[in-house]
């Protein structure tokens, strides 16, 4: 009989759940309830039985967890009738505390309010969403897998801002990481498929959100977001990289709030900013109908991520395979190419015809000749969590 976790991603106005075998992979429902706390919310469910969508008012997450458990009954499959062993939480910070995934107690609960100063955004609902299931799930163990926790192996020469030493040591100032479920999980596919478990990979992770990360024998050893998510690659609406002096510039020249530069280059930038969409497609749609300001985005974006490729190549000394992911990486083939043109001489080479074909596959688009690899591997942080939740409940104390 399968082992399932019904895997949760709480938002500040979201939950996003999935019932996922932590075996194979597969999801045997999800669903995601949104617009928690407005006057009118939506919850769809997707079981076995089918597909159901309901607009209904939805004050809280405890509400929101209720009405899945609801839909579980009704869709399928019925929570009491599978082997379910725990819930796995997507936390988005855990700070230097966490390194692995964490059975959720109050000791938990409390680090990780600590660490809200860090993800005003994230943490908060993360926190709501592991207090509201173990309320409903008080017989289950709770397991919460950070998004930070698999680069925690950073070298503190990568981690390390160059600032005055107390904002590392009394604020927490320097890189944490984001995306790690996702590096973790293709960087362990991209071994399986290179068919070795030491490594060395430059994983692109090109969703909404875009981060770069260099793995040294299956390791994370730099990585393009930061102290938060803001840093590193171009993204959806986030600026990533810019000259901090910016900041001061603006509030000097605008009389700007750094609250609103903040939220500017966190949410009215990047390819949002440069072209008007932060959506690829129509960002795409754009480019391929002459629009001159969705090919600077293009343009930029792919650049910027050149530009990291090259510098983890130096980090790495050695690269066995560069391997994209997320909703860009696995699905637009003129960003990779772009993105990995000119790289020949480091032994890069993508065959086109392999870049051109759609599949939703793990697959690779280098020719035959290429020293380094080019992978193109569909992400699946659901499955991931699961896993981490299903080893951390496995290896935890036996109760005395
Ligand atoms: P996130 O999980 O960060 O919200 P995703 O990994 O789902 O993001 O990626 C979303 C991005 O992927 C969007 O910019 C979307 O336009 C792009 N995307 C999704 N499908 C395709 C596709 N077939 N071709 C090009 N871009 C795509």
């Amino acid at each position: 009989m399968s082992s399932y976790v019904l895997v949760i991603n709480a938002g500040s106005s979201s939950l996003k759940y999935s019932l996922v075998d932590a075996e194979s992979g597969d999801a045997a429902a999800a669903g995601v309830v949104e617009r928690i706390g407005e006057a009118e919310g939506s919850h769809r469910h997707r079981g076995p039985r089918g597909e159901t969508r309901s607009t209904l008012v939805i004050a809280s997450h405890e509400e929101a967890l209720q009405a899945a458990i609801e839909a579980f009954a009704v869709q399928g499959p019925a929570l009491d009738e599978i082997e379910l062993v725990a819930v796995g939480h997507r936390v988005v910070h855990g700070g230097s505390a966490f390194a692995e995934p964490t059975l959720v107690d109050d000791e938990l609960l409390a680090k990780v309010a600590e660490l809200v100063p860090l993800a005003p955004l994230h943490n908060p609902a993360n926190l709501t969403g592991m207090r509201v299931a173990r309320r409903l799930f008080p017989q289950l163990p709770q397991v919460a897998v950070f998004d930070t926790a698999f680069h925690q192996t950073l070298p503190p020469q990568a981690y390390t801002y160059a600032v005055p030493r107390e904002w590392a040591t009394e604020h927490g100032i320097r890189r944490y990481g984001f995306h790690g479920t996702s590096h973790a999980f293709v960087s362990g596919e991209a071994a399986r498929m290179l068919g070795r478990s030491e490594v060395n990979l430059v994983v692109l992770h090109l969703g909404n959100g875009c981060s770069a990360t260099a793995v040294r024998g299956g390791r994370s050893v730099d990585t393009s977001m930061g102290m938060t998510p803001l840093e590193g690659l171009v993204m959806g609406t986030r600026s990533g990289d810019l000259d901090p002096a910016i900041h001061a510039h603006l509030s000097r020249e605008l009389g700007w709030p750094l609250d609103k530069i903040d939220h500017a280059l966190n949410f009215d930038s990047g390819l949002k900013g440069l072209a008007g969409y932060n959506d690829f497609r129509e960002l795409s749609r754009s480019r391929a109908a002459g629009d001159e300001r969705a090919q600077l985005a293009f343009d930029v974006f792919c650049y910027r991520i050149k530009k990291y490729v090259g510098a983890y190549y130096a980090a790495l000394g050695t690269v066995d395979a560069i391997v994209f992911t997320a909703g860009v990486g696995e699905n637009d083939p003129a960003a990779r190419a772009a993105s990995l043109a000119g790289l020949e001489r480091l032994g890069i080479r993508v065959d086109p015809a392999l870049n051109a074909a759609s599949s939703d596959r793990p697959r690779a688009i280098s020719t035959d000749a290429s020293p380094v690899a080019v992978l193109v591997i569909p992400t699946n942080e659901e499955w991931q969590i699961a896993r981490e939740t299903v080893s951390a409940i496995r290896s935890r104390p036996p109760r005395v």
